[in-house]
Order: structure tokens, then sequence, then C-alpha cells
């Protein structure tokens, strides 16, 4: 298949490095209440995929959405499935068809892997624990011509690793999830691969017979990798991180982690900034940058054939509560650190304040107000990479920040 990820690749996929795996943690708490965590070595979750699994897991097992918890490695050296949801296809051009087909079969695996999973409930011990890990570096540097994608050692970092292990009646490690805030990209070559946050959850696995490590990628979306570029680069984070995780698993006094799972979801209009005009279009559409030619063409069909851009885009935010103790924030996007940082702070913190990005719907990326106004990549330029108009309106982070706290005060009741 083609490969996601970069605009500069030119063909598709050569090979397999290392296999690409979606995975499931059912749990269920004493009143038979279920919290459904999916992860997933891809690059993103298309609307339309949720759509498709949350619909078959109502249906074959009665589960509401807001306890489907839905979130990608972000690696960039898995398939491109994303279609219509990506300029990338269209640009590309190169009459793999397979795109549609994978996302098809993808929902089906993920509603039969959660369906096996409910079939195979056993008592199990939850405890949350946490480490650090150092490779994560801001990526946004600071230069007179702006903000240039190269390595920040200033600039604002989450290196949290936070940890929920699921052990046994008999004290076996049976699954741990574990999470980071970091862009999966140490790699960019044309086979298939999980990169460093594939390589942590094999090493876990290979250390742990029987265990499933999850991987939940954090609010990566400014921080990359470093060093990388090289395979090796790849498994040396993998370890990096797979070691944080041991190291959190070797804390005495963890937080046991009890019931009731208490879930919300809620919708926020995201406006868009207003838009180029038409004419601005015409010209942009001309332009000799091809992605840029493309974008353009795109809008300017949108206008002909429903006679306005889109304003705002529907954004998910999901709140998860186990017990009083664990909460974990679920945020669509690729979000920039600044959300994490802060949700952090100000949650009301007995414990596991968890936020993750890349959840439930990935349609961009989420800048912070401050991310936006300093400007750069991803605080709009990569919006040419797809279907939306244009950069976000600076509000954007206040009102996802308010509707975080309003469904956790929601579960608190
Ligand atoms: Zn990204």
């Amino acid at each position: 298949m083609w490969m996601a990820g970069y605009a500069s690749r030119t063909g598709p996929s050569e090979g397999v490095t290392q296999d690409l795996f979606a995975k499931v943690l059912v749990l269920e708490d004493g009143q038979g209440g279920r919290f459904v965590t999916l992860t997933m070595d891809l690059i993103g979750i298309p609307s339309s995929l949720r759509s498709s699994v949350v619909e078959a897991l109502r249906k074959q097992h009665q589960l509401p959405p807001e306890r489907v918890f839905m979130n990608c490695s972000h690696t960039h050296c898995g398939p491109e499935f994303r279609v219509g949801k990506s300029l990338y296809l269209e640009v590309m051009d190169h009459g793999d068809n397979r795109s549609a087909e994978y996302g098809a079969w993808l929902a089906g695996e993920l509603a039969r892997i959660t369906g096996e999973a409910i079939q195979r409930l056993a008592p199990v011990k939850l405890s949350a624990t946490h480490a650090r890990c150092g490779f994560a570096m801001n990526r946004r540097l600071p230069t007179r011509l702006g903000y240039k994608n190269s390595p920040y050692p200033d600039g604002p970092v989450d290196q949290a690793v936070p940890v929920l292990e699921v052990q046994g009646a008999d004290g076996k490690l049976l699954a741990v999830m574990f999470g980071y805030a970091c862009h999966n990209t140490t790699l960019s070559f044309q086979q298939f691969c999980g990169d460093y946050a594939g390589y942590a959850q094999e090493y876990l696995e290979a250390a742990h017979p029987g265990a499933v490590a999850l991987f939940v990628m954090g609010c990566g979306g400014d921080q990359n990798p470093y060093p990388r570029g090289k395979l090796e680069l790849a498994q040396q984070h993998g370890r990096a991180l797979a070691n944080a995780v041991e190291a959190a698993l070797t804390v005495t006094q963890k937080q046991l982690v009890l019931g009731p799972v208490k879930a919300a979801m809620g919708t926020v209009v995201l406006p868009f900034a207003p838009p180029p005009s038409k004419a601005e279009l015409e010209k942009l559409a001309a332009s000799t940058n091809r992605w840029e030619a493309a974008h353009a063409s795109m809008q300017l069909k949108k206008l002909e054939v429903e006679g306005k851009l889109a304003s705002s885009y529907n954004y998910p935010v999901q709140v998860v509560k186990l017990g009083s103790d664990f909460t974990l924030v679920a945020l669509g996007g690729e979000v920039v650190v600044d959300y994490a940082l802060r949700l952090k702070q100000e949650l009301p913190k007995k414990s596991t304040v968890w936020v993750a990005g890349y959840s439930n719907d990935v349609m961009g990326y989420i800048p912070s107000r401050r991310v936006l106004e300093e400007g750069g990549y991803e605080a709009g330029g990569a919006m040419l990479y797809t279907a939306h108009p244009g950069p976000w309106k600076p509000e954007v982070e206040e009102l996802i920040i308010s509707k975080v706290h309003e469904l956790d005060r929601q579960l608190a009741e």
C-alpha cells in the first residue's frame, strides 16, 4: 500500500520492518459498566473509522460511544487509508484503491477484537504509576524567519510516562497501557514499522510473555524524537521508553485504581479563521507548489458545489474516570503539548490525570493560543495537507479546555 506521513514520499511501501498492531483493553467494573481502549500503530483516525467502530460496538455489545476510546500511535511508516480526509491520495494520484478497502477491513477487525476481549473478561487488579523518558524534545525553533521544525531544547515538553498496570488474580502482568507525548517520527523510510512506539511495545511484550502492551499517544503535536532518521534510533527510543515503563512498574506504592467506570463525551464547534477570498484561491490554485495548488483547487470545488467553505469543525472531547482518582482526557487531533501541561495543572488532582492526544478523530493539528499566535507549521502551515480551509481561530484552546472542565465536573457529580 501507499504509505502515510510525508508529503515527500514518491512510492508505495517496499516491505515490512515491523508488523503493525491494533490492540484492545476492555475494562468492566462491578456493575457491568465497560470501558474499551483501542490503540493502533497507524498515522491517524478518520472520523469515519470511529463512526463505523462505535456503531458496530453499539449494535453488538450495547456499548455507548463515550465508553470507547480510540488512539493512534501516529507512526509515519504505516499505510495511508484516510480516503477523502487528506489531500495526499488525490495529489499523489497513484491509482491504489486499497486504501478504502483497508479502512473498511480495519473497522471490522477493531469491532471483532473487542468482542473477543469481552469474551475473555477476567478479574484483574489495576494500578496507576508513572515515570519519565527524555528523548522527546520541542521541535519549534524560534528563528528570525519564524518557527522552524528543528530541535529546540528550551521549548515546553511533557516527558511524563503514565502507566496503567493490569495484573491477573495471580499477580501476573496481563496488560500494560503507557503513554508518551512525542511524534512517532524517528523514521521516514519505505518500510512498514511502528517506529519508537512499536519497538517500546515489542520490547515490553518480549520481557513479559503473555502480556499485551498498548501505546497511547499524548499531546506530542509539537514534539519530535531526537536524534532521528535511522532504524537503530527508533529502536533506541523504543528501548528508552520501554525502560521507563519498567521503571514505573517497579514502584512499590502504586495507586490502586478502582471502579466505577464513568465516561462522558462532547463536541466542541471549533471555528476556522476567515478563509481566503475566491480571487485569492484562484491565484493559489495556479501556484507551482503542487500542495498549495491542490489545496486551493479543493476549496474552489467546495465553493462551487456547496456555495461556501467550512467555517467550523465538530471536535470530539472525551473524559473517562476510573473510580474517583483516575482521569483520562482524550482529545482529537495532533494536540500540542500546552494542552496536557495546562490540564494537568488545572484539573482537580487527586492522583492520575492522563491527557491523550491523537484520539477518536485526528483531523489536523490542534495548536494552543500561544502556538497559533507564534505561527509556523503546527499553527496553520500544516492545514495545507488537509481538507480544511485554513488555520483555526485563536479561541480554540479556551473552547477545548472549557469542554474538558465541563465533562470532568459532570462526571464528578
Ligand atoms: Zn504529525
